[in-house]
């Protein structure tokens, strides 16, 4: 059966390639961004800094006046600003909290109140396997291990209503965001992992996916680590 699914983070990368899997499945797909909409004619696409409550209401909005309420959330939105910590600014420890954790919260209390209502609703939300601390990433690593503390939190609240909260940490993954990473980096990060390369974005859509269909059931406040092995080296 076609469902309502949202997607922040939706114009490219992990999100854009989850959205793509969700709306070849036969659901009905809005994506937000923030800088380019998405190239895909059939994919709903809404302006949307998850940093402003406003937005993220606006864009629900016009969301469930196209596509019915949200039934599956895929909190996928997420930023970086990489210094060691001596030097990082408020700004960006700030920035980076507001983006990743506080914006999936907005999201998550958004679709949670129709979802409540509804009785049934699935949330994906994203970590990162450098979630256990990651020199340079205070902001990055501390925003991500909270979104896991925030994920446990809904799926305890919400799991008697049949509303699902899940996690997904990917390790490397071949995006624009890791793009930005040194030579040196990305061969020191792929050098550990223990499969030998990064991931793709379909790879991990079709994680996000699972989560969301019935055969994950089951799952409520779990934490996917979709990573080659590299968390068992880190
Ligand atoms: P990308 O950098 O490719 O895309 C980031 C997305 O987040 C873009 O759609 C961007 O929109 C959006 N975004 C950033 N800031 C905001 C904001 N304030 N409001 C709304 N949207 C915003 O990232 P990935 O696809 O690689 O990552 C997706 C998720 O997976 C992120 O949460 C990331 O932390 C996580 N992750 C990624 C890993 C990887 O290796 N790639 C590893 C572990 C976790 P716009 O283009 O408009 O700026």
């Amino acid at each position: 059966m076609s469902r309502s699914v949202l997607v922040t983070g939706g114009n490219r990368g992990i999100g854009l390639a989850t959205a793509r899997a969700f709306a070849t499945a036969g659901d009905r797909v809005a994506v937000t961004y923030r800088s380019e909409p998405p190239p895909d004619a059939n994919l709903l696409a809404l302006p949307c800094d998850v940093t402003s409550a406003e937005q993220v209401n606006a864009a629900f909005d016009t969301a469930e006046q196209a596509h019915g309420k949200v039934e599956v959330l895929v909190a996928c939105a997420g930023t970086h600003a990489d210094e060691l910590s001596v030097r990082m600014s408020d700004h960006d420890f700030d920035r980076v909290l507001d983006t990743n954790l506080t914006g999936s919260f907005r999201v998550a209390r958004r679709a949670g109140r129709s979802m409540l209502r509804a009785r049934r609703g699935r949330m994906i939300f994203f970590s990162s396997v450098l979630s256990n601390g990651s020199a340079g990433q205070a902001n990055y690593a501390a925003s991500k291990a909270a979104v896991i503390a925030m994920a446990r939190s809904i799926a305890a609240e919400m799991g008697s209503r049949g509303i699902t909260a899940n996690v997904i940490s990917p390790g490397l993954v071949t995006t624009e965001m890791t793009k930005q990473l040194s030579d040196a980096r990305r061969e020191q990060l792929l050098s550990r992992i223990p499969l030998g390369r990064a991931a793709t974005p379909d790879e991990i859509a079709n994680l996000v996916l699972f989560l969301a269909s019935d055969a994950a059931a089951v799952l409520n406040g779990i934490v996917l680590t979709a990573d080659g092995g590299l968390s068992t080296v880190l």
